[in-house]
């Protein structure tokens, strides 16, 4: 069943269109990679989806709803956890008080997410600011999970990750789709990575969908025209 729908979706900063006819689809459970170069639109799909940016034309639906007029905090509570780009904890609480601000009730709670990441059932007590970048990005996809979602959109989450823990990262991924039937929605430069996870790949340029399909359709020619490899 498709969960996440995009159809022709236009939007703008100020004056300046940064997408112009985005559409995409993700079903339960599967995986998606959203795929491009800098600058062609990968984070702002993700700002519409999450409500950050309103759209001007087309829609974007989630589990059966048109998402057009909520804010972004009833996008949270519809069901999308975010993990933005950059890493963002919260960085004078605890690692326990970050996961347990985010917590809505599910399956996931500080018990699945210690088992996913074993860092950080070792260190509840540890202040967010004074863990390791790796760290803080366990901590920061651990919260989005403690929201339940049934949507999970990682914006770069591997980025300027030392190799040991982009491993750990990527292996979480894979155990999410695996055991959680997750949605999940992935921005990443690493095809080598996301061709282990994803099923689907859509490929914006300039703020346009040019090419949707299944991963393993990738050809050396749309990765080398639009993502530059
Ligand atoms: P990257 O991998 O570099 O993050 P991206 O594919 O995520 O790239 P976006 O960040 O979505 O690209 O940017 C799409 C376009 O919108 C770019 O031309 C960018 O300069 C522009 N843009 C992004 N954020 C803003 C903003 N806050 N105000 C104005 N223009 C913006």
């Amino acid at each position: 069943m498709t969960l996440l729908s995009l159809s022709s979706v236009s939007a703008f900063y100020g004056p300046s269109q940064a997408l112009h006819d985005v559409s995409l689809d993700l079903d339960e459970g599967q995986v998606l990679a959203l795929m491009g170069r800098n600058g062609m639109g990968k984070t702002t799909t993700v700002k519409v989806i999450c409500r950050m940016l309103r759209h001007r034309a087309g829609s974007v639906m989630f589990a059966g709803r048109d998402l057009g007029p909520l804010p972004p905090h009833r996008a949270a509570r519809a069901g999308i956890g975010l993990v933005p780009e950059g890493r963002r904890c919260f960085g004078p609480l605890t690692v326990r008080e970050n996961l347990i601000a985010a917590a809505r009730p599910g399956a996931w709670d500080l018990r699945s997410v210690g088992d996913l990441f074993p860092r950080l059932a070792e260190r509840p007590q540890q202040i967010a600011a004074s863990l390791s970048g790796g760290e803080q990005q366990m901590l920061v996809i651990g919260r989005a999970l403690m929201t339940n979602p049934r949507l999970l959109i990682l914006d770069e989450a591997t980025e300027g990750l030392a190799p040991v823990i982009r491993q750990e990262i990527w292996s979480a991924i894979a155990r999410l789709k695996r055991d959680s039937g997750l949605a999940i929605l992935v921005i990443d430069k690493s095809l080598a990575e996301l061709a282990h996870v994803a099923d689907r790949a859509v490929i914006l340029d300039r703020g346009s969908t040019v090419w949707s399909g299944t991963f393993g359709a990738l050809t050396p020619a749309l990765t080398d025209r639009y993502l530059g490899v």
